[in-house]
């Protein structure tokens, strides 16, 4: 079973993937495998690094989709298709829809050639379902701002942000079967418990 977490940067989507880690360890004794994107294995990380990198500011739009892709390439065939063959449940922060978001939506290359390269890089690997942690653009732009140290793609636009959320509700509703909207506006713990009841209805 393969889940991911995705939203804009600031919508508490770590914060939820880790509670629910500890959920599923704790009350249901499943021992799930944690991972997260630009990243989580070595090759991928490197990558992460070159794309993050604020002194990069010369890479196009293209060059940075296509590095996402590769990078989830790698990360698919290492990391979550053998968790996935052995029967773990994988729980992702950030995957596809982040590209479709960041680089599709937010870079203006488009959702269809963006998913078309990543298809070629995920091989058959989609996530099972996905949690579109729903915050408030203009609040999770806010959180972000108070953070002193930005990456070269942390704009300190709050328009970026409202897009990239336009684009992820655009998302969800093009893959209703597979993003589930979360209310994600209140408390952490309440957006937990949201979490924790579908999370039992996929496990169900
Ligand atoms: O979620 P995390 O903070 O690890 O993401 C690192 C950075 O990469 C964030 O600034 C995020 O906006 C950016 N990103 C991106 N395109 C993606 C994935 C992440 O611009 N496909």
């Amino acid at each position: 079973l393969f889940i991911t977490f995705e939203g804009v940067d600031g919508c508490g989507k770590s914060t939820q993937m880790r509670f629910l880690s500890e959920y599923l360890m704790e009350e249901c004794g499943i021992n799930p495998v944690l991972t997260r994107e630009p990243g989580g294995c070595n090759i991928s990380e490197k990558i992460r690094d070159l794309v993050l990198d604020i002194e990069n500011k010369e890479m196009g739009d293209r060059t940075e989709a296509l590095l996402y892709a590769a990078a989830r390439a790698q990360h698919v065939e290492e990391v979550i298709a053998p968790a996935v063959r052995e029967g773990r449940i994988v729980l992702c922060d950030r995957f596809i829809d982040s590209s479709l978001a960041y680089q599709g939506v937010g870079r203006g290359l488009g959702i269809e050639p963006v998913m078309d390269i990543n298809r070629f890089a995920m091989g058959n690997m989609m996530p099972d379902k996905t949690f579109f942690l729903d915050f408030p653009p203009h609040l999770a732009f806010e959180r972000m701002s108070k953070k002193r140290i930005h990456d070269r793609l942390e704009t300190q636009e709050e328009a970026f942000y409202i897009m990239l959320y336009n684009g992820f509700v655009e998302l969800s509703k093009l893959y209703p079967d597979r993003i589930v909207r979360i209310d994600a506006s209140g408390d952490k713990y309440i957006t937990q418990d949201i979490v924790r009841a579908k999370m039992e209805e996929i496990l169900r």
